[in-house]
């Protein structure tokens, strides 16, 4: 069990270090801003559709590694998928941030994803690693509304 929480940790400091789709996007058209208040995280998540997929998708903003890596973990697993299928991603993410899904037993379903398994052991960190995955969400129901996961 330690190699694989050493792995989700090299993971989630990789992504801390080096957050992919790290960039505001010119002409998207899709965005969302997202702030979780008890951390102090703040996110704006930026979209490109095109043929009913997410053609593009990158994020900017600062907060801890955890809200971090999430959102760059979620950028490089979001990105080609349709607004439905992103939808069940973050089903499956909430389910295994909340414990409800056991990330270890079934790999194929959360990919690089499972690396935040671990956050369900922190209660306080459950909202930094959901910020990104809200803020998505409110960018696929039309963007430009403030999110707050309070
Ligand atoms: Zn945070």
């Amino acid at each position: 069990m330690s190699d694989i929480s050493d792995l989700y940790r090299e993971v989630i400091l990789d992504h801390n270090k080096s957050p992919r789709n790290f960039r505001k996007m010119e002409g998207a058209d899709r965005s969302a801003e997202g702030y979780n208040p008890l951390c102090g995280d703040q996110i704006t998540v930026y979209l490109k559709m095109q043929d009913g997929v997410i053609k593009d998708i990158t994020f900017h903003g600062s907060g801890c590694a955890i809200s971090k890596a999430s959102a760059s973990i979620m950028t490089a697993s979001i990105k080609g998928k349709t607004p439905a299928e992103a939808e069940r991603l973050f089903d499956d993410v909430h389910k295994m941030l909340t414990g409800e899904l056991n990330a270890d037993a079934s790999p194929e379903r959360l990919g690089k994803l499972a690396a935040l398994s671990g956050v369900c052991n922190f209660p306080a960190r459950v909202k930094c690693a959901s910020l990104s995955w809200h803020t998505l969400r409110a960018a696929l129901q039309g963007g430009q509304a403030v999110t707050s996961t309070e």
